[in-house]
């Protein structure tokens, strides 16, 4: 069976993760149990259809607002923090009230990227949620705010958002927000124009995406076209679209589609390009970056000129060019400690304890 393209992908996606952001959520910023109920009301009528939904949904730091007597979002991080563990079990409560109109059961799952990092965890929650969607129930997922905070500090789950689309090997990722789409620039300033389409990243030079779209949200537009970039890069279809016109947009209909661009790589080399941090870095001459990067070449000891960071063998490192521009990631094979006597040497020369690849080419992924 060949897959459907363009749009209908989205309509027809056997399963598919979507994600509401906390404004989408809020009214004055204070959770809006009628909101919540629209995009409930969207996604069961999805369900019913036999199709998956993983939703991502903020939300908690709002919930949590009104039962600490707070007016307003606080600032700082505690307290946001605070806030989200308060209202993660009213948002997930409210939730479960909702989906149970329509006799739908609802799990919660809250992940950090880290998790997604830690192969470990990565395997527990892709395992957790395929037996939540086998066993017909609905994830809920979001940010562990309680140790995690990159979320309520750069994305409002926009990323996680990406990384779970792959994690569950959903065909669409849909990200609902308070504007229709992407801008050329700020939405209703004049010459800001609507763009139905994105038929690569690349075509978004000039585009500037830190100003087109929501000012409520923690995202904004830059990290939702950073979520679009992970998941069309992974050969998911993205469709971003305004979370009152959840409807049209589970129907693939409005809103800007981004194509997706690139094949499904590998859980570990997924999580090792965008879920890890690196430990350190390797300085590589530029014959070691044309070996790896052209040639698809595991990195030996002989192309490296300098190591900084602290690490332990099999370890996130990357691999940087003389400029200092990162050209890969990857395992690397040994500490930290160990490397600077063996950098520059020839294979050949070294003990043979030492003679294997410092990074192997089926532990590293281009950036
Ligand atoms: N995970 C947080 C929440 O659910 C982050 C979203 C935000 O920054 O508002 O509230």
């Amino acid at each position: 069976m060949t897959r459907p393209t363009g749009r209908s992908a989205i309509a027809e996606a056997a399963r598919a993760v979507v994600k509401v952001g906390s404004s989408s959520l809020t009214s004055k910023g204070h959770l809006d149990p009628q909101r919540l109920d629209a995009v409930v009301d969207a996604i069961a009528a999805r369900a019913a259809l036999g199709r998956q939904v993983v939703l991502v949904s903020s939300g908690a730091i709002a919930a949590g607002l009104g039962p600490l007597g707070l007016r307003t979002r606080p600032r700082d991080l505690a307290t946001q923090q605070a806030a989200a563990s308060v209202g993660q079990l009213l948002l997930a409560e409210r939730y479960a009230a909702s989906f149970a109109r329509y006799g739908l059961r609802v799990g919660q799952v809250l992940l950090t990227a880290d998790d997604l990092h830690r192969r470990g965890h990565y395997t527990n929650a892709n395992r957790t949620l395929q037996r939540l969607l086998s066993l017909g129930v609905i994830p809920i997922v979001n940010e562990n705010d309680t140790v995690a905070t990159h979320e309520i500090r750069f994305g409002d789950n926009d990323r996680l958002a990406a990384l779970v689309a792959h994690l569950v090997e959903a065909s669409a990722l849909v990200l609902l927000t308070d504007v229709d789409g992407l801008y050329t620039g700020q939405p209703g300033r004049p010459g800001s124009e609507f763009i139905p389409e994105v038929a690569s990243l690349e075509s978004l030079v000039g585009v500037d995406v830190s100003r087109a779209g929501s000012h409520v949200g923690s995202g904004g537009m830059t990290s939702k076209v950073d979520a679009a970039a992970i998941a069309t890069s992974e050969g998911i279809p993205v469709l971003l679209a305004a979370a009152t016109r959840i409807g049209d947009a589970l129907a693939g209909v409005g809103g800007t589609y981004f194509h997706p661009s690139g094949d499904r790589t590998a859980s570990r080399l997924f999580w090792l390009r965008h879920a890890t941090t690196p430990r350190g870095r390797l300085v590589l001459d530029a014959g070691a970056v044309a070996a790896i990067v052209q040639r698809r070449m595991s990195l030996l000891p002989a192309g490296v000129t300098a190591v900084s960071g602290e690490f332990w063998s099999g370890e996130p490192v990357d691999l940087v060019g003389p400029d200092g521009v990162a050209v890969a990631r990857g395992l690397v094979g040994y500490d930290a400690a160990d490397l600077p006597p063996l950098l520059g040497q020839r294979t050949s020369d070294l003990p043979a304890e030492y003679r294997r690849e410092l990074v192997h080419r089926d532990d590293l992924v281009l950036l």
